[in-house]
Formats: C-alpha cells, sequence, structure tokens
C-alpha cells in the first residue's frame, strides 16, 4: 500500500520518501532523501516505453470513451477530438511510466 502511495505521489523506489520529479518536465538524478540513481544505466528509460504505451492506450480510451458519451459525434471526429485531448494528458503519461518503471524495475532488481 505504501508503494502504490508512492507511485501515485512520485516518489522514489527505494525509500519511498524522495521526490523522482522536481519540475513538470525536469526530473532528479538522484533521489533527495536516500540517493538512489534514478537512471541505471543508458537506455535505461526504454523500459519506460512500455509501462507508457500500459498508461496511455487505457487513457486515451477514457478520453475517446467520454468524448463519444458527451458528444455522440461520428467515430473519426471522436478519435480526432480524443486525440487531440490526448496531447494534454501525454507529459501526466510519461512522468507516471518513468515512475511505474522505477518501481517495477525496483521490484524485480533492487540496488543495494
Ligand atoms: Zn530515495
Amino acid at each position: 500500500m505504501r508503494r502504490l502511495a508512492a507511485i501515485l505521489t512520485g516518489r522514489c523506489p527505494r525509500c519511498l520518501e524522495g521526490r523522482v520529479w522536481r519540475g513538470l518536465f525536469a526530473m532528479n538524478e538522484t533521489c533527495p532523501v536516500c540517493g538512489l540513481l534514478f537512471e541505471r544505466e543508458i537506455g535505461y528509460w526504454t523500459g519506460a516505453m512500455v509501462a507508457s504505451y500500459a498508461i496511455g492506450i487505457p487513457v486515451l480510451a477514457l478520453i475517446f470513451v467520454a468524448v463519444w458519451l458527451v458528444s455522440q459525434w461520428d467515430f473519426l471526429v471522436v478519435l480526432l477530438v480524443a486525440d487531440g485531448l490526448f496531447f494534454i494528458a501525454a507529459p501526466f503519461v510519461w512522468r507516471y511510466s518513468r515512475i511505474v518503471w522505477l518501481h517495477l524495475d525496483w521490484v524485480l532488481d533492487p540496488v543495494r
């Protein structure tokens, strides 16, 4: 439960306290509390692309359904509007994909 709260609030996977992000698009290189290096190796964030897909597709589907329920427009129009609205959500999907990847990687292969 503490890990889920840490993911939702963008905290470090090791100490569950330090912030991963220091701004909307700026990430801390290390945890400000425990010093964990977030980018463990070159290409580390490639795994976050999988998390981005897993988060982004349901978000896009949710936006699509919401727009369709509200508007009742044609499928193609709803799809275009939903895609446009998804660009607003994209930075948050990107941020959470990295946070989810950090926690998944930590649970599977913790750095000591
Ligand atoms: Zn930490």
